[in-house]
Order: structure tokens, then sequence, then C-alpha cells
């Protein structure tokens, strides 16, 4: 679903965090003449709910500052990146309202430039050519209490220097048998100024450059200078790159490049029972837990729309969460909420049995049945109403009938009476079971005097609950999502899958919807009545119905959790 039109993406007022406060300040003072942002995804995986805080940032200060936000694919590492990646952000980025004009951009278009600016320090004397092993390396880089150790190869000629890097380009030798990196102080109290790699020799197919380069230049190398060519005057990332910055620094200082632009750093985005690792992400597709990286589960952002959450639910949201330079967890509740709210006042509502448990109105009519009224939404008349078939045979939710309540159980029970919604009182009368003892049916009465939900003699009753009827409800498959983990802070890394939870996903394949709902299109999001929100789910076909539940009504996961 696209609802760009729902919502311009740019409603957030200027100046209300410390990274617009610096863009202001640079604007009025005349630093900069217009602000250009970028947002700079690796295509190694999709996007999810992190890069929407990223994207509503970059693509937000763009927007309210008459400036621009590009679209810079950082395609450094052909190893790990694809074309359907490369895909799936531009459209993930579109969807959630944003839009990049011309200027999308790719760090391999500037592979030549970057391969001269090394040679460049090459030959101020700068960078050198390292024969040293990847683990050779990694040993003399010292740790953080202890200094690194000079390459013996730090001090070869420029001559030298530039003939070896000249052949790594020419693909004369191994992956890892060389490395180029800047020649800066491996003594540095800040480990990325310990002689960085600049350039790996990788003989790998690139999806832009195909097999052009046997070299590739590194995220470090790459980074500062791209956003130097694209004139970038705000480069704003995570704080992960906070000790990156006095390297980024230093490479726009040695090198000529055509702009000075200046990072900035703030708290990434992280959400309990969420894991938001691209690596973690990867696996939970491969290893076949979720369904794909659309699986509404997931936290990605096709995941999200898949689930039927809307993109301005996702926008107002991280502009809540808001811009900060301390690194925190936020409540997932708070998503929850946004994307409660957002359905809220656009969902019609449709009445759905997930769990049916059939009702017999023995004084109804057989053969018989009528059309009654139903609102579409009880905050705006202009939604109109709809007409809802009621008829001898019902369905009602399971839950919604004890045959021994306790005390403030107020809804079906024998011998109670209750309103269904836009429809009659009944009052059950005797419990049907099988041969097991499981109840199959009840049956029960109705006042035809209440019609429409209201007794003439003033008589009230305890609850209304929803139904469907037999004859003209359809059949549908709803799937309930729950969190993937069960824990508010999943384990990371490798250990992930102990905190899944097997309950994620609960497939309801007999749910009975009204007939009104075949025509729910993919992506929009209706309620059913006392259960949640929902939207047809892109599995959803003539005759097969699929629904998702985008979100529940109220909070429930907190509470099953603390039930075991
Ligand atoms: P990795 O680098 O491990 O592949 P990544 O999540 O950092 O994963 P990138 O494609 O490099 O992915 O991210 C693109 C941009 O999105 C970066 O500027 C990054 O800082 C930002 N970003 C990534 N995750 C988050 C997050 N959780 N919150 C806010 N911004 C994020
Ligand atoms: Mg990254």
């Amino acid at each position: 679903m696209d609802d760009k039109a729902s919502g311009s993406a740019g409603q957030v007022e200027p100046g209300r965090d410390f990274i617009r406060d610096i863009v202001k300040a640079d604007l009025e003072a005349g630093r900069v003449a217009q602000v250009i942002t970028r947002f700079p995804p690796e295509p190694n995986g999709h996007l999810h709910i992190g890069h929407a805080k990223s994207i509503v940032l970059n693509f937000g200060i763009a927007e309210e500052f008459g400036g621009r936000c590009h679209l810079r694919l950082d395609d450094t590492n052909p190893v790990k990146e694809e074309q359907e990646y490369i895909d799936a952000i531009k459209r993930d980025v579109r969807w959630l309202g944003f839009d990049w004009d011309e200027h999308l951009y790719h760090a391999s278009d500037y592979f030549e430039q970057l391969y001269r600016w090394a040679e460049d320090l090459i030959r101020a004397g700068l960078a050198y050519v390292d024969d040293q092993s990847p683990e050779e390396i990694r040993v003399n880089r010292g740790t953080l209490t202890e200094p690194g150790k000079n390459s013996p190869f730090r001090d070869r000629s420029v001559e030298e220097n530039l003939d070896l890097f000249r052949r790594m380009r020419a693909g004369e030798f191994p992956n890892g048998a060389r490395v180029l990196r800047a020649k800066i102080d491996m003594a540095s109290g800040n480990i990325n100024l310990r002689d960085p790699v600049m350039y790996r020799i990788l003989h790998a197919a690139h999806p832009r450059t195909g097999t052009a380069w046997k070299i590739y230049p590194s995220y470090d190398f790459a980074h500062g200078q791209s956003d130097a060519i694209e004139r970038i005057t705000h480069s704003i990332c995570t704080l992960e790159f906070e000790d990156h910055r006095p390297l980024y620094d230093w490479f726009i200082e040695h090198l000529k490049v055509p702009s000075q632009p200046h990072q900035y750093e703030f708290a990434r985005l992280n959400l309990t029972y969420t894991v938001l690792s691209k690596r973690v992400l990867t696996q939970l597709v491969r290893d076949g837990h979720v369904s794909g990286w659309d699986d509404p589960r997931m936290p990605t952002l096709a995941g999200l729309r898949r689930r039927g959450v809307p993109a301005s639910a996702v926008r107002e949201f991280v502009k809540r969460v808001g811009v900060a330079k301390a690194n925190s967890t936020v409540d997932v509740q708070m998503f929850d909420h946004a994307v409660r709210e957002a359905m809220n006042t656009s969902a019609e509502r449709r009445m759905a049995v997930l769990r049916p448990l059939k009702v017999v109105i023995e004084n109804y009519p057989d053969g018989h049945s009528e059309e009654l009224e139903a609102v579409n939404h009880p905050d705006n008349p202009a939604a109109g109403t709809r007409k809802i078939n009621f008829g001898r045979e019902l369905y009602i939710e399971r839950d919604d009938f004890m045959e021994n309540p306790p005390k403030k159980f107020f809804r079906l029970s024998p011998g109670t009476e209750v309103r269904l919604r836009y429809a009659y009182f009944i009052t059950c009368r005797e419990v049907v079971k099988d041969s097991s003892g499981a109840i199959v049916e009840l049956r029960c009465t109705y006042d035809p005097a209440t019609r429409g939900g209201n007794a003439p003699d003033g008589r009230k009753v305890k609850a209304t609950i929803h139904w469907a009827s037999a004859a003209h409800s359809l059949l549908a498959e709803v799937r309930v999502y729950n969190p993937l983990f069960t824990k508010p802070d999943p384990a990371g890394g490798a250990e992930f899958a102990k905190d899944l939870n097997p309950n994620s996903l609960e497939l309801l394949s007999d749910a009975r919807v009204e007939p009104a709902l075949s025509k729910t299109e993919i992506g929009v999001p209706v309620q059913f009545e006392r259960q949640g929100y929902f939207c047809p789910d892109t599995d959803s076909a003539p005759g097969k119905l699929v629904f998702n539940r985008t979100i529940g009504l109220r909070d429930t996961f907190a509470k099953d959790l603390a039930k075991g």
C-alpha cells in the first residue's frame, strides 16, 4: 500500500533536535548555501525500521530546510551485495514517502576517482602497500591499551608502492595477498587511525562494475570521499562511526576533494523484542525461521508493509522517538501505539469470527434471513453503512462463551442474554457436545423485539458480541502475529535462535468473515470489531481469503507472557 497521499513526509517542525540545530546554524551563518544530505544503505539486505529513522531524518532535514537528499547505494563489497536488494531499497524508501528525484548514486560510480586519490596519497608518502597477512595485520594493530607495531613494509618507496598498487588493480595477486593502507600512526589512541586499510584485493564480480575491479575500497576510504564528490554538507550517521570521524576528516584534509563535508552522529534505533542486525535478519530468512524478508513478523519495511502497517505510522513513530546522542532502547509498544493510532482513523469496521463456535437460533424461522445495517466507522459518518446478513445459524467467537463462567464473565453462558452486534438479544438455552465432551454448538433463542440491538422494555444486557452468519459469511485464513522474540533484549549474534518465540505465528484456518471483506484490497486496513486491525495478505486470491493481523486492539502480549 502506498499511502503517500495521506501525509506528506514534511510535518516536523524544524530545529527540534541537535542535528537540526547544527543545520540551522550553518545556514544562518552562511557556512552552507544549500543543505545536502544522503541516505547511504549498503545493498546487502533489506531496510528495516532502524533505517527508517535514518531515512526520515536525512530526507526530512533536506525537505524542511529547502535542500535535497541523495540516495546512495554504498556498494563497495560485491561479495554480499545483490541487485535484488538494490531494487528493494528503492521500493522501500519510496513506500516510506520519500523521493531522491534524479539524485540516485552508487559508491561504485566513484571507483575510478577513489583509485586516483589513493595514488595521490601514495605519491604524497601517505599510503603504502602492505604484504602482511590479514592475521598479522590484525595482531600488529595492537589493542585499546597497547599501541600497534609498524609493518615491515611501511617504508617502501613511492615507486614500489605505485607499482604494487597498480599490479593489485591489474589482478596480479590473489585475494588477501596485499592491502593498501593509509600511513597515519600505529600508536594512535584511536585504533581507526592505526594505518587503516584503504583497498583489499578481491576477485569478485560486482553487480554494476562487473569484473573491471580486482580491488575494492574499504568503507572508510569510500564513504567520506563519496560525500565530498556529491557535496554532501551534513553526513549523518549512527554513533558507531563516531570513532571513525577523525579518519573521515583525515582523508578529506589530505585529498584534493571538491567539498568539505562534516560527519554528525546520532543514536541508532533499538526496539524491545526486536532484532535490527542485518546479519541476524539475513540468518532468520536463510534458516527458514521466517518465510522471507517480507514475513510480516520481520522488522523490515517490506515485512511491516505486508503486515498492513501504514507508512505514516512508521514516520510518525520515528519522529516521536526523536534524535539523540546517547543510545537507548525504545519500547516496541510505542511503535504499536503509533500503528493503532494511524489505523484507528483510517480502518473501516467489519465483523469476523476468528475461532468460530456454531450457534443455532431455535426460534428463528428456518430458511429465512434478513439484512441489518452496520456502520463502517463509528467516528466518521461519511464512511457510511453496509448491510450484513442475519439467519438462523451463526458463528460466535469461542472465547465469548463459557459453560461455567467465573463471576466477572458477562458474555454468553447458559441462561444469560447478550446482544449480537447490530442484531438481536440472544439467550443460551442448551450446550451441545460431541462424544469427547467438546462443545460443538449452542442452542439459543432470540427476542425479535430487540432488532437493531435495543429492548423496547428497557432491559439491559452486559455484553455485546460479534458474530457471522453461517450461510453468508466467507471462510478465511487469519494469521495472527506475535513478537518474533520472547525477550525484550534478544540475544544478538549466533545466539539469537534461543530467544525466538515459538508462538510468533498463530494460523487460524477456519475464520468466518462478512462478505464485504472479499472486496478489501491487499494492504488496505480494516478493523475486525473487538479484535484488532487486519489487512488482506499478498497470498489472498479470489476464493482464498487470507488476512494478517496488523496489530491487536490493545497490548496483550506482556500479559500472555506473564501467564506463561
Ligand atoms: P551493516 O553495516 O551491518 O550492513 P547497517 O544496518 O549499518 O548494517 P547500512 O546499510 O550501512 O546498514 O545502513 C544505512 C544507514 O542506515 C546508515 O547510515 C546507518 O547508520 C543507518 N542505520 C542502520 N541501522 C540503523 C538503526 N537501527 N537506527 C538508525 N539508523 C540506522
Ligand atoms: Mg552500516
